[in-house]
């Protein structure tokens, strides 16, 4: 708790857009911090990159240490562009008694039991909240806090055995640029767990599969006042092409395993118009048939607007991780036990969404996602606990005992 409220003062706020990583400097601020306590923890090879991850290396403490395969433990520094990070005010409800919480700062802001279920288990924990005016920032320095915490645990009692665990902390996670700069093979984990997930218990080794569709609606402008019979205005088929989305397969009307088409951008001009679509599945045929879908409703446009040139183009973003994580099951299952141990009841939930993890385990280091304890991810509603910070931290150091008892 108390780490997690000294990294949570330290605006970390990462931006869309940036041609560098970090994509703000700083973020930089915690990575020298972070190293800076990874020293003093004792642990190895602390080091900053150029880009700002810091890597570093527990020792194991085994007589054979390369019997158990190293260990991987990620985090992400950087919070999300959505709300500000700066002057983060957190503050402690002691003992929760129930009820919906008002933060002290701005009294519209409510996290209501009504749409927080969660709060219900909650009871007589000790909350953490922003003050109303921005996020927390549990996202995700509540996976920093339970890795340092467990790494100065480890330290302080060397009966509890483990083998070597490589450390990092990453930038730009929320804008998705941080982990292209990721040194796979110099952080030396064997497999690797991103603890970036959300309420206790959750565990996550599937992602969407994910691709990005341009739809280009070629027209010809001219001057509108001799426009008679020459232009041709491509925002018509713009819009033609948009009221054939299907009204039950999208962001709004769906949830958990459903997938969807997303059109979240585009430019509507006389000459040129165009619209991005996201498509996500968390299976590659509902992907396939996605698109097909997209470039079907092309061909029903076009042949309504014939003067009118359209293309679709469509791009991989990423695919489901659990193509690979089908082939490690002792991942998820060790994660799975180690909840159980702390008194957490572990259950598996997909993301919708891709992960850091997805993207190291396509890169050949096995990644899933474990929970934090947080909730309201992105938005000044965010909150965890005492009991999400300690529970959390309590399946890390679990965790890396399980891997010794399955390694004998
Ligand atoms: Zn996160």
């Amino acid at each position: 708790m108390d780490r997690f409220l000294r990294y949570v003062k330290i605006d970390t706020q990462s931006q869309e857009d940036q041609t560098t990583v970090p994509s703000t400097r700083k973020q930089l601020n915690l990575a020298n911090l972070l190293a800076k306590e990874l020293t003093a923890l004792g642990t190895q090879n602390v080091r900053v990159s150029e880009f700002g991850i810091v890597y570093a290396t527990v020792p194991g403490n085994l007589p054979d240490n390369s019997r158990v395969p190293v260990v991987g433990f990620i985090s992400h520094m950087d919070t999300s562009p959505a709300v500000s990070g700066a002057n983060v005010m957190a503050v402690i409800h002691k003992n929760y008694q129930g009820g919906d919480i008002v933060l002290p700062k701005d009294p519209t802001q409510v996290i209501s039991v009504d749409k927080n279920p969660i709060l219900k288990e909650m009871i007589g924990d000790d909350i953490i909240t922003a003050d109303g005016t921005t996020l927390l920032g549990s996202d995700d320095k509540s996976g920093i806090a339970a890795i340092m915490t467990m790494i100065d645990t480890l330290g302080q009692n060397p009966e509890i055995k483990h083998g070597t665990l490589a450390i990092a902390f990453t930038p730009d996670e929320e804008v998705s640029g941080g982990i292209e700069k990721f040194d796979v093979k110099g952080f030396g984990a064997k497999v690797a767990y991103t603890v970036d997930g959300g309420e206790l218990g959750e565990i996550s080794n599937e992602t969407w599969s994910a691709r990005t569709a341009t739809v280009t609606f070629q027209g010809k402008s001219t001057h509108p006042g001799s426009a008679n019979g020459i232009m041709v205005n491509a925002m018509y088929a713009l819009a033609d092409y948009l009221e054939r989305f299907p009204h039950d397969m999208l962001p709004e009307t769906t949830e958990k395993r459903v997938g969807f088409v997303h059109p979240y951008a585009g430019t509507i001009d006389v000459e040129t118009s165009s619209l991005k679509i996201l498509l996500r599945d968390f299976d590659l045929s509902g992907l396939d048939a996605k698109e097909k879908l997209l470039r079907d409703m092309v061909t029903q446009t076009q042949a309504k607007f014939p003067e009118v040139k359209i293309t679709i183009d469509v791009k991989e973003d990423y695919k489901n991780m659990k193509e690979v994580l089908k082939d490690f099951p002792q991942l998820t299952d060790n994660a799975m036990e180690a909840a159980r141990r702390a008194g957490v009841k572990p259950f598996l939930n997909p993301i919708r969404g891709g992960t850091d993890g997805a993207r190291l385990t396509f890169e050949g280091l096995p990644t899933p996602d474990l929970f934090t304890g947080g909730s309201n991810f992105h938005g000044k509603l965010e909150f965890n606990s005492r009991r999400g910070l300690e529970k959390t931290t309590q399946t890390l150091i679990n965790l890396v005992q399980i891997f010794v008892e399955k390694n004998p």
